[in-house]
C-alpha cells in the first residue's frame, strides 16, 4: 500500500497564481522522494500540503491509506495527526535547552513515560553520532552538529514518514556531503518514507529512490534519478539534468529505412533507435550528453578547444565547431591546450532524440557521422 497518495491536487494562491497543477503523486512506503525542480516550481508548497501546513484548493490526499485532505469531502486532518515529520531550512534548535532536552522535549509534550524517554534519546543519538554533546548547548555545536541534532529531534518520535525541505542548504560544501550520507545511511536505518526537497539536482540524483521533477507546479517526470538522466521525458528534464549539461542540436530529419539521416548544422549523423520506431522527415532535437562525446584522433569532426578544465578524474571541455559549442568529458587526467584542434566521434546507444514542437522524447539511439 502506497504511504502517500496524492490526487489531482491543485493550489493556487489568489486567483491567477497557480503553484501546484492538477499533481497525481504516489509514494510508496520506504521511498526516498525527491521534489526537485527550480525556484517557484511548487516544491516547498507540495511538502506543505502533504504536511497538512498548506491547505489544497483542490483534490485529495492520503497516508497510509487515510483520507487526510478532500476539497470535496471536507476532510482536513492537523499536521499532528497525520504522523509526520518535519525538516525545514531553519531548523532552530532552542538555545537555552541542552541537546538532551531539545530532542526530549517533544516526547515530553507527547506524554511520553519518562524511561521510554530516556532509552529513545540515548538511542537516536547513538544513531546520529551527537551521544558526546548530549549536555552541551546548541551554540557549542558546529552547523553539522546541531543539524544532526535537529535531525535526532525529528526522528526521536519515529515518524514513519519524514518531510525534508532543503534541510542542508544552510552547510557548507563538505558538511552538506557529509550529512547527504549521513541522510543516507538514516534512510536505509529507518526504513521511513523520506520526502526531500531540493532544487539541486545533483542532490537529488545521489541521494533518492525516485525523483519528481516538477516545472510551473506541473510534474515533468516521476521515476528513479539514473532513468530520468538517461531517458529524459522532454527538452526541460534532459536540460535541467546533469553537469555540465546535455548537448541539444536542432537538426532536419530524413527517414531512412530503420534509421533516420540527421542534417545538423555542421555535420550530418544516421540516428538509428535501439528498437524500431516509425520516424518521419522532419524538425528534431538531438540530445547529447557531454560524456558520450567521444574525443579521439581517429574521429571525423572536428572542434576547436575553447576551454579545458582538468578536475584530476576527469576534464570538462567546451569545443566549438565553427559557431556550435559542444560540451565533452574526457575521462582521465589530461589537459588540453586552448585553441588546439580536437576530433570528436560518437559510441554508444545512449543518445537521444527529441521531437522539435513538442519538445518530447521520442527514443534513444546510436550515431553514425555521415559527413561533415
Ligand atoms: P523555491 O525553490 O524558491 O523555494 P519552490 O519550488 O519551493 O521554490 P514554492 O515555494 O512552492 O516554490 O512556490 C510556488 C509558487 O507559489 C511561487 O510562484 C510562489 O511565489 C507562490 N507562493 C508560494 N507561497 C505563497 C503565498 N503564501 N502566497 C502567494 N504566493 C505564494
Amino acid at each position: 500500500m502506497p504511504t502517500i497518495r496524492l490526487e489531482k491536487i491543485t493550489k493556487k494562491f489568489g486567483k491567477d497564481s497557480i503553484a501546484v497543477n492538477q499533481m497525481d503523486l504516489e509514494i510508496k512506503d520506504g521511498e526516498f522522494v525527491s521534489l526537485l525542480g527550480p525556484s517557484g516550481c511548487g516544491k516547498t508548497t507540495t511538502l506543505r500540503m502533504i504536511a497538512g501546513l498548506e491547505t489544497p484548493t483542490e483534490g485529495e490526499i492520503y497516508i497510509d491509506g487515510e483520507l487526510v485532505f478532500s476539497e470535496e469531502k471536507g476532510v482536513n486532518l492537523s499536521p499532528d495527526k497525520r504522523n509526520v515529520g518535519f525538516l525545514f531550512q531553519n531548523y532552530a534548535l532552542w538555545p537555552h535547552m541542552t541537546v538532551y532536552k531539545n530532542i526530549s522535549f517533544g516526547l515530553e509534550n507527547m506524554k511520553w513515560d519518562k524511561s521510554k524517554i530516556d532509552a529513545r534519546v540515548n538511542e537516536i543519538c547513538e544513531t546520529m553520532r551527537i551521544k558526546e554533546y548530549m549536555n552541551r548547548y546548541p551554540a557549542e555545536l558546529s552547523g553539522g552538529q546541531q543539524q544532526r541534532v535537529a535531525i535526532a529531534r525529528t526522528l526521536a518520535p519515529n515518524p514513519r514518514i519524514l518531510l525534508m525541505d532543503e534541510p542542508l542548504s544552510n552547510l557548507d560544501a563538505k558538511l552538506r556531503n557529509d550529512m547527504r550520507a549521513e541522510l543516507k545511511r538514516l534512510h536505509m536505518t529507518t526504513k521511513a518514507t523520506f520526502v526531500y526537497v531540493t532544487h539541486d539536482q545533483s542532490e537529488a540524483m545521489t541521494l533518492s529512490s525516485k525523483v519528481c521533477l516538477m516545472k510551473e507546479g506541473v510534474v515533468q517526470q516521476y521515476c528513479p534519478p539514473l532513468q530520468l538522466y538517461g531517458e529524459p521525458a522532454n527538452l526541460f528534464c534532459a536540460d535541467f539534468m546533469g553537469n555540465p549539461s546535455m548537448n541539444f542540436i536542432q537538426c532536419h530529419g530524413k527517414a531512412y529505412g530503420d534509421s533516420i539521416d540527421l542534417n545538423c548544422k555542421h555535420f550530418a549523423v544516421r540516428f538509428t533507435p535501439n528498437h524500431p520506431i516509425d520516424l518521419n522527415d522532419g524538425e528534431y532535437v538531438l540530445g547529447i550528453r557531454p560524456e558520450f562525446v567521444v574525443v579521439d584522433e581517429k574521429c571525423s569532426i572536428e572542434g576547436r578547444v575553447i576551454s579545458s578544465l582538468p578536475s584530476g578524474m576527469e576534464t570538462t571541455l567546451s569545443l566549438a565547431v565553427n559557431d556550435v559549442t559542444f560540451s565533452a568529458v574526457a575521462f582521465g587526467s589530461i589537459d588540453f591546450a586552448m585553441d588546439s584542434i580536437i576530433h570528436f566521434g560518437f559510441s554508444g546507444d545512449r543518445y537521444v532524440l527529441f521531437d522539435a514542437s513538442s519538445t518530447k522524447m521520442i527514443t534513444l539511439g546510436s550515431l553514425e557521422v555521415l559527413n561533415v
